[in-house]
């Protein structure tokens, strides 16, 4: 196991994850937010958009727009979805 400095705390933690333990809650949490109010979008917003929308950093959007089986799981729900932020 190495030792990965987690994305949202900076604290150093042992895990094939991103994340800290402390930090994988919230992580998941804004994560559903995100795909919720990506759902419900009937334009491409922008991630300040976003941001206002959600209240979830914008550091943080870019990380989970980032992850390709997020966008997988958005994409299912909303097939005309095409986002290419
Ligand atoms: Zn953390």
């Amino acid at each position: 196991m190495n030792f990965k400095k987690c994305l949202r705390c900076g604290c150093f933690f042992s895990s094939a994850d991103d994340i800290c333990p402390n930090c994988t809650p919230k992580d998941n949490f804004e994560m559903s937010k995100l795909k919720s109010f990506l759902v419900q979008q009937t334009e491409e917003p922008t991630i300040a958009d976003i941001s206002k929308g959600t209240g979830i950093e914008e550091t943080n959007i870019n990380r989970f727009m980032s992850n390709k089986n997020f966008l997988k799981e958005v994409k299912k729900e909303k097939s005309n979805i095409n986002f290419n932020l």
